[in-house]
């Protein structure tokens, strides 16, 4: 969206990174980190959840905007309840559309539209559509950009004969082999953004297919 550029807006893995690997929560940090007086988090996943934590124990008011209802939240239900206890803030039904600047370049506030939700299509999902002329500003100095991730498309781009999803995901079977004989894939590349145990998982099963693989030659 417009604005995104913005001085004080962060994607939540640059925030998370900053605050949790290169220690910008403590004082006099090499790589301070701003979460502001108020900050506003984008997205309803464990990711957004993370980032609104975080930002609130650097001392934020923080709110957490998402299109649809409490009820379509991709975060677990224990991560949304720990943050509810923590004091953020959720604003449900409301689509960022542009965030605005002071004269100097920074977050100034999220201009948004609200939405409801239309009836469930085939795939049994309501669509958040928006409400004519309903909009919401909210003030903020800080914006995390949490709306998911997808695969590094370099690999897919530089491997000939490497099957992949229309999203960017390689294709690989049960045991993890890929369109290309010998080449093995698993984790968050194959499946989308998941979980730690699940790409472990992959991989032990790729790692036998592989060994047997290379004992079969
Ligand atoms: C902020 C955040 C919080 C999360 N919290 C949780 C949690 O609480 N619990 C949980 O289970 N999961 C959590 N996850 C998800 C979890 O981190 C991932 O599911 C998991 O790391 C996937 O593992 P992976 O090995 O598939 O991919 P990754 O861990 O992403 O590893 C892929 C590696 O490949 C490297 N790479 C990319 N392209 C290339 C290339 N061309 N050449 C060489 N190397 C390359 C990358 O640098 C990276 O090191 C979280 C994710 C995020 C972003």
């Amino acid at each position: 969206i417009k604005g995104e550029n913005l001085n004080g807006v962060y994607s939540a893995n640059e925030f998370l990174t900053r605050i949790n690997l290169m220690k910008a929560y403590k004082e006099g940090s090499a790589t301070p980190i701003k979460a502001g007086t108020k900050a506003v988090i984008v997205g309803g996943g464990n990711v957004a959840m993370d980032a609104a934590r975080c930002a609130k124990r650097l001392g934020a008011e923080v709110y957490i905007v998402y299109r649809r209802t409490e009820a379509e939240l991709p975060a677990r239900a224990e991560e949304v309840e720990h943050a509810k206890e923590e004091g953020i803030i959720f604003k449900f039904l409301t689509n960022p559309i542009e965030i605005e600047a002071t004269e100097d370049g920074w977050v100034k506030s999220i201009h948004c539209q609200q939405m409801k939700l239309s009836e469930p299509d085939a795939s049994g999902r309501a669509k958040p559509v928006p409400i004519e002329g309903a909009f919401v500003d909210i003030d903020a100095d800080c914006v995390i950009m949490s709306i998911g991730t997808s695969p590094n498309p370099l690999i897919k781009s530089t491997t000939e004969g490497l099957d992949t999803q229309k999203w960017g995901g390689i294709i690989a079977d049960e045991d993890g082999l890929t369109s290309k004989e010998g080449v093995y894939a698993g984790g968050d590349a194959v499946t989308g953004a998941a979980t730690v145990i699940l790409a472990m998982g992959a991989g032990k099963k790729a790692a036998a297919a592989m060994d047997k693989y290379m004992q079969s030659k």
